[in-house]
């Protein structure tokens, strides 16, 4: 992270009203914008016309690559420690025990972002043809079955697919309208997008403020709320069908790392232990491994009591391709 936090400050002057965006990327809306609490070195703006949050300047595409080096992918792309990663198989199984139930035989779907395609490992297994696209890795590890493509590179035929799936990969995009412009034309008319992302708008991120988790900047330049959200979706041609906001994936970590964040004042080291890329003395480690598992109850408790009342740190959206003519 500390790469990261240094790369970016030479781009991004904190004193310079230059760096205040002309016009919204996602809806063009002229301003002006209302900065909101962010990490040293990042600026964050607020869209009154949209609703969206986000991440102003943008880092340049060479500087992107810099953000997803091996510490981020893992070595073979494997993220974390295996104990952790026992439990992300788990819920994996879990998510495709949902996405299933939107296909029918004979039906294609396609994971972007797949990492390292356990949901399509689930779907070729369930007799589905699946396809998986995900960012070319700077260390090179290529997983059987994933094309290592852009989406506009895949160059996939019209209304071929029955579900796409976009999980937290829409706030890494440099431009989130192209894309679901895409997925649009490639979906057969109501066929069906499942999509995630971190809710802005939830209590988890609006109690941590500047040290919520799930802001991970540079990598997420978008934050949305559940209307600014459905508001993008409708604008392109989606209707929302199912919008919840409990991840068990997500939320329970978002919320302990969040409070880690906030207590120790260093982003993130806790979760740089847990995926095996912490380099501060084993001493430091223990007292956040120690602090992290007293916390680790509250925190699920917590996670819990927010996804209960609709107020969890994940939106997870279940959206249907409208036809040309449905769209007002
Ligand atoms: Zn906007």
């Amino acid at each position: 992270m500390q790469n990261i936090l240094s790369t970016v400050s030479e781009y991004t002057d904190l004193s310079s009203s230059s760096n205040a965006p002309r016009a919204c990327p996602v809806c063009a809306f002229g301003g002006p914008f209302a900065s909101r609490p962010s990490p040293e070195g990042f600026h964050l703006f607020e869209c009154s016309g949209c609703g969206v949050v986000f991440l102003f300047p943008l880092p340049s595409e060479s500087q992107l690559a810099s953000f997803y080096d091996e510490a981020y992918y893992g070595e073979e792309r494997r993220k974390f420690l295996s104990p952790v990663e026992i439990g992300i198989a788990a819920l994996s199984s879990l998510k495709w025990s949902r996405l299933q139930s939107l296909l029918s035989r004979g039906d294609r779907m396609l994971d972007i972002g797949c990492g390292r395609g356990a949901l399509l490992r689930f779907a070729r297994n369930a007799g589905f043809e699946a396809y998986g696209i995900e960012r070319p890795s700077p260390v090179g590890h290529a997983v059987p079955g994933v094309l290592y493509k852009s989406l506009p590179e895949c160059n996939f035929p019209d209304n071929h697919f029955q579900l796409v799936v976009l999980w937290h990969v829409l706030e890494h995009l440099s431009n989130p309208v192209a894309t679901l412009q895409e997925i649009h034309r490639i979906l057969k008319p109501g066929g069906w997008l499942s999509l995630a992302v971190p809710n802005y708008g939830g209590a988890q991120a609006r109690a941590s403020g500047r040290h919520w988790f799930h802001l991970d900047l540079p990598r997420h330049f978008w934050h949305f709320r559940r209307s600014s959200l459905e508001a993008l979706l409708a604008r392109n041609g989606f209707r929302v069908s199912n919008c919840a906001t409990m991840s068990l994936e997500y939320d329970w970590y978002g919320t302990l790392q969040s409070w880690m964040n906030r207590a120790f004042h260093d982003r993130n080291r806790l979760y740089a232990v847990l995926k095996g890329s912490e380099t501060n003395p084993v001493s430091k480690n223990l007292f956040r491994l120690t602090a992290a598992s007293v916390l680790a109850v509250p925190a699920l408790a917590s996670a819990l009591w927010d996804a209960a009342r609709g107020d969890g740190g994940t939106l997870t959206v279940t959206a249907q391709k409208l036809a040309p003519e449905q769209v007002s």
